[in-house]
């Protein structure tokens, strides 16, 4: 247990808050000068601190990770995939211990705390098969005595920042593949929900991966701009709001690293007459307030074409009103936002929406939780008669707003979709298979989901948006992932018979 971790370092602070550790060359470490609480948003009390890591921190964990990744480059891809079997026997578990630690720091109901330990289970499970996956190609005699093989190989030491929203999950899309492609990484967590990054690499040691391979730096931005700036940092994985990935995305570029830059989303949902009504409100229920709409792919706007809008409109508000807010590990359907200033944030969103003339239609601004007075709450919130010009619309909210903006017809709706800055996920619900087609290939998004409101991919495949909602050009896992983590090289060979004389021309075959 992180607990545990906390103990053995006999690192309670003066207020006797638990000190949770950065994880260094396969240890606990307490070190840095400035101190952060962590709070539960779920009663707005500090229950745990940690310590910033500074340039100097980061430049130790990088030199830990730098001499770990020259030794763990050369492992076998058979040793790389037995650690892997293990950390996933590992992961499963303890997948309801990883469960809680994820709520009592993001607030989340805990079945939706344990379905995010299930989905970065599966990337662990694809990186298994990085005997098959790495396998390059080769050819025979492409010039007479001449053989050509393409190999990829590990980059050296690359850099995970992940965000709050999938404490777990998101590590998880990019760790476990560049472990298995034979780097060596350095998570920097939230720092709102740092815990189970440290369990996490107890478990990758318990497992066998050799200590510095997998390293955590509890920080904040600080922390990230030293790793961006290190030169021995090779590559970057971010994942966070847009004008962080920007940034990130700008700076480490220009200091050569190689970048994924995952940012924010304003995900669509298309709902066509012929659509399956219930389905449709059951969907865009589910998708919008699931983990109080702080998840990426979280549908923020149904766009419903004419003439069912009003009909679908009451089906939604119907289900959302029965809906329960409250502490995540007493069964709600959704838990708090993440901090005060974010329900503040969600609520003057509304307040703005509603003076610009949109019609709310359920409040959240007023909620009665199932919960301590101190959370974060903010109930489920719909909202009818949005317009494109209203900051409910174009902002980012990220928290359990959901905007109904209506379409006279679907090429209006697709147009509309087609014109936000944002392309993580988009849906269409229809019983069309002409209409969907057109959608799945029009639409400009990276994930598409046709009847699916939250069109995660599946492990095998990759994730990652289009616009505004990725810099860089590869994907998150998958193979993509494997691209990402590993550069190619072709090599020509030729072992003929020693034959004197030189020859300058181009070989003629
Ligand atoms: P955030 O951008 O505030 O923080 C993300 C990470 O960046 C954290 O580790 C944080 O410490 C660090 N950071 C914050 N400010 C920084 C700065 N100025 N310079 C360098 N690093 C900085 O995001 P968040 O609030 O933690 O997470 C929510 C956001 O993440 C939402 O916008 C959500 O859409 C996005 N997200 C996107 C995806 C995706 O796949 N596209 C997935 C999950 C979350």
């Amino acid at each position: 247990m992180v607990r545990a971790t906390c103990d053995r370092l006999g690192a309670m602070t003066p207020d006797t808050l638990p000190l949770i550790p950065h994880w260094i060359g396969g240890a606990p470490m307490g070190i840095g000068e400035d101190r952060l609480e962590v709070v539960d948003p779920a009663t707005g009390q500090p229950v745990a601190v940690l310590r910033l890591a500074d340039a100097q921190v980061v430049d130790n964990a990088v030199a830990s990770a730098s001499g770990a990744a020259a030794l763990w480059r050369d492992s076998s891809l058979a040793q790389r995939s037995q650690m892997l079997f293990a950390f996933r026997e590992l992961l499963s578990a303890h997948r309801d211990e990883l469960a809680v630690l994820i709520t009592a720091e993001h607030g989340k109901a805990l079945d939706d705390a344990a379905g995010e330990v299930q989905r970065g289970l599966e990337v662990v499970e694809y990186a298994c098969g990085i005997p098959t996956t790495l396998a390059g190609s080769s050819s025979d005699g492409v010039s007479r005595g001449v053989d050509v093989r393409s190999l990829r190989r590990p980059l050296g030491v690359v850099a995970v920042i992940s965000p709050f929203n999938f404490p777990f999950m998101v590590p998880m899309w990019f760790a476990p593949i560049a472990v298995a492609c034979g780097n060596a990484v350095i998570l920097k967590p939230s720092e709102k929900d740092p815990s189970v990054s440290v369990r996490v690499a107890e478990l990758w040691q318990q497992a066998g991966l050799p200590d510095g391979v997998f390293t955590v730096l509890q920080g904040d931005g600080d922390a990230v701009i030293a790793l961006l700036d290190h030169p021995d940092v090779a590559a970057v994985s971010f994942v966070g709001s847009t004008p962080v990935a920007k940034h990130v995305y700008t700076r480490a570029s220009a200091n050569g690293k190689r970048v994924q830059a995952l940012g924010g989303a304003k995900n669509h949902m298309v709902v066509l007459p012929d659509a399956d009504l219930d389905a449709a409100a059951d969907a865009a229920v589910s998708a919008a307030f699931g983990s109080a709409g702080q998840r990426c792919m979280a549908i923020s706007v149904v766009v419903a074409v004419e003439p069912v809008a009003d009909d679908l409109l009451a089906r939604i508000a119907e289900r959302t009103r029965a809906l329960k807010v409250g502490t995540g590990t007493r069964g709600p359907d959704l838990g708090p936002v993440i901090t005060a200033g974010q329900r503040q944030r969600v609520i003057d969103h509304v307040d703005r929406a509603e003076q610009a003339g949109a019609k709310v239609v359920t409040d959240g601004r007023v909620v009665e939780p199932d919960g301590d007075a101190g959370g974060y709450w903010v109930g489920p919130t719909v909202l009818d008669q949005v317009r494109t010009d209203m900051d409910v619309y174009t902002d980012e909210v990220f928290g359990p707003v959901l905007c109904v903006v209506r379409a006279s017809t679907f090429d209006e709706a697709l147009a509309l979709v087609n014109r936000n800055r944002y392309g993580n996920g988009a849906a269409v619900f229809t019983r069309n298979g002409t209409a969907a087609r057109r959608f799945e290939l029009e639409v400009e998004a990276g994930m598409v989901g046709v009847n699916v409101p939250i069109p995660v991919p599946a492990a095998h495949f990759s994730f990652g948006g289009w616009k505004d909602s990725l810099f860089g050009d590869l994907h998150a896992y998958g193979a993509d992932g494997v691209r990402f983590f590993t550069r190619g090289k072709v090599v020509t060979s030729r072992w003929p018979e020693p034959t004197p004389g030189v020859d300058l021309a181009f070989p003629r075959g």
